[in-house]
C-alpha cells in the first residue's frame, strides 16, 4: 500500500466502512445506547452478510477487491465507504470496535493486537518532543517501559507519582502536561486512583487523561463517564477472558481518534487480527455472567482468606478495610476479581503454598475463567529495583489471585490445604 490517502479519511474508518460492506447492520445507534449492558455486550456492532448468519463472520481477508478502478479512486478519495486493507480497518475487526464502542459509551474506538499496543499507541500518538506525561507509579511493567524509558528517549519527560496521592498529581501536573496515565485499580496492589479529581487537575491543563481499565473491566468502573478521555483494555485478559489470544482497544473521542490514534495505528501497524476479533467479540457475548460469577466468588474469598491465620493482610477492592474503600465505592460497581494477599512467612511461605496448590494454577495472566495464581515480586515485578517495589508494596510474601469460574468451595478448599502445607513446610 504506497498510495495510502490523507488520514483521517472515511475510507478507513470503521464505522464509515462497515456501511457498504455488508448487508444489513443490526440496529440504530440510538437503540443501542439505551440498553442495558448484557444486551449490548451480545447484540451491538453485528453486522450480517447477505446469508444472514447468527454468528458474526470471521473476515480472514488482508484485502479487498473493487467492482472497477472508479471504485477504487472513490475509495482511496474516501468519496465512498468501503474497507481497503485489513491494517486500516476490517469487517470482523470493526464490530468488535463497534461492540466495545456501544457498551463503553465512547465515540470511537479502535483495536490493536495486544494491551502494550493499545497502551503505547494511546500514550504516544499525540505526544512531540519536550512535552511532559504525569503517571501513576504503580503501572503494569511495560506500561512503566513507555513512561519511563521509552517517552525520554524521544525527548518527552515524565514523572510518576503514587496514584492515591491527590497533591503529588497536583504538584507534578504542570503547563506542558500533555498526557495523564494510569490504571486504577493497580497491579498487583490494587492502589485506587481518583479518576473524577484527577481527570479535574489534567483538564485545568488541558492534558489528555488515559485509563489503564483492565483490573476493572468495563463491567465495574466507567472511566469516561468520571472525567477520563480515554480508556485503553489488554482484551487479552476478561475480554477474551478464555485465555485465548492477545488484543487490546483504545477508545476515546472522534476527533482524538480520527485526529491523532487512527493514523498512528495505520502508519505504524500494530492492527489486531481478525481472528482474534472474532474471539474478542464472542468473548464479549458472555463479559457479564463471567465477570459478575467471578466478582461474587472473590467477595467471598476475600473474606474467607482475610480469617485465615497464615495471611498478614489481604487486599481487596469490595472489602471495607480497602485503604481506599470509600473511593471504591465511588468510582466503582463491584469489587473485581482480584485479591491480593500477604502470607506471613515471606518468600518461603508463599512459594511453598503456590507448590502445593491443585486447582489454582500458577500463571501471570489474569482475568480468565481458571483461577491464576502470581508471584509479583519473582515474575511480573522482578524487573523493579528491591527499593521501588518496597514502595510499591510488593513484599516476597505478596501473591495476586485472579477468581475464575470455579466453585469457591473448591477454590478455598484448595487455598486452604495449600496454606497448611506451607505453615508445616
Ligand atoms: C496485561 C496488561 C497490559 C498489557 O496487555 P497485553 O495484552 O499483555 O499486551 C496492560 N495493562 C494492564 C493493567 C495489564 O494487566
Amino acid at each position: 500500500m504506497s498510495d495510502t490517502p490523507k488520514e483521517p479519511t472515511a475510507a478507513t474508518s470503521p464505522a464509515a466502512a462497515s456501511a457498504s460492506a455488508v448487508t444489513t447492520s443490526n440496529n440504530a445507534i440510538g437503540d443501542m445506547a439505551s440498553w442495558a449492558p448484557q444486551t449490548q455486550l451480545v447484540h451491538a456492532g453485528t453486522m450480517r452478510s447477505q446469508f444472514c448468519e447468527t454468528s458474526e463472520a470471521l473476515f480472514l481477508t488482508q484485502g479487498y477487491v473493487y467492482d472497477n478502478a472508479q471504485q477504487a479512486e472513490e475509495r482511496f478519495k474516501s468519496e465512498e465507504g468501503g474497507f481497503i486493507y485489513s491494517r486500516y480497518a476490517n469487517p470482523t475487526v470493526a464490530m468488535f470496535e463497534e461492540r466495545m464502542r456501544v457498551f463503553e459509551g465512547a465515540q470511537a474506538a479502535r483495536g490493536t493486537a495486544s494491551g502494550m499496543a493499545a497502551v503505547t499507541a494511546a500514550v504516544l500518538c499525540g505526544l512531540k518532543t519536550g512535552d511532559h506525561v504525569v503517571s501513576a507509579r504503580a503501572l503494569f511493567g511495560s506500561c512503566r517501559y513507555v513512561v519511563e524509558d521509552l517517552c525520554p528517549r524521544f525527548g518527552i519527560s515524565s514523572t510518576m507519582v503514587h496514584g492515591p496521592d491527590l497533591d503529588a498529581w497536583k504538584a507534578a501536573i504542570t503547563p506542558n502536561t500533555k498526557v495523564v496515565f494510569f490504571e486504577t485499580p493497580s497491579n498487583p496492589t490494587l492502589d485506587l486512583v481518583d479518576i473524577e479529581a484527577v481527570s479535574k487537575l489534567a483538564h485545568a491543563v488541558g492534558a489528555t487523561v488515559i485509563v489503564d481499565n483492565v483490573f476493572a473491566t468495563p463491567m465495574l468502573q466507567r472511566p469516561m463517564a468520571l472525567g477520563a478521555d480515554v480508556v485503553v483494555y489488554s482484551a487479552t485478559k476478561h475480554i477474551d477472558g478464555q485465555g485465548r489470544c492477545l488484543g487490546g482497544i483504545v477508545l476515546g473521542s472522534k476527533a482524538y481518534v480520527d485526529d491523532h490514534l487512527h493514523p498512528f495505528l495505520k502508519h505504524t501497524g500494530p492492527s489486531l487480527s481478525p481472528f482474534n476479533a472474532w474471539v474478542m467479540l464472542k468473548g464479549l457475548e458472555t463479559l457479564s455472567v463471567r465477570v459478575n460469577a467471578q466478582c461474587a466468588s472473590a467477595a467471598v474469598l476475600a473474606d474467607q482468606l482475610a480469617a485465615h491465620g497464615e495471611i498478614a493482610r489481604v487486599l481487596y477492592c469490595g472489602r471495607e478495610d480497602h485503604p481506599q474503600a470509600a473511593l471504591a465505592k465511588k468510582q466503582m460497581s463491584g469489587g473485581g476479581q482480584i485479591i491480593a494477599f500477604e502470607l506471613k512467612g515471606g518468600k518461603a511461605a508463599a512459594f511453598a503454598f503456590l507448590n502445593a496448590l491443585q486447582i489454582i494454577k500458577i500463571s501471570n495472566n489474569l482475568g480468565d475463567t481458571k483461577s491464576l495464581i502470581t508471584h509479583p515480586a519473582t515474575t511480573t515485578h522482578s524487573r523493579l529495583k528491591a527499593d521501588v517495589r518496597e514502595e510499591l508494596g510488593i513484599s516476597d510474601g505478596l501473591l495476586r489471585l485472579s477468581v475464575g469460574l470455579e466453585a469457591s468451595e473448591d477454590l478455598f478448599a484448595d487455598m486452604d490445604q495449600a496454606l497448611n502445607a506451607a505453615a508445616q513446610a
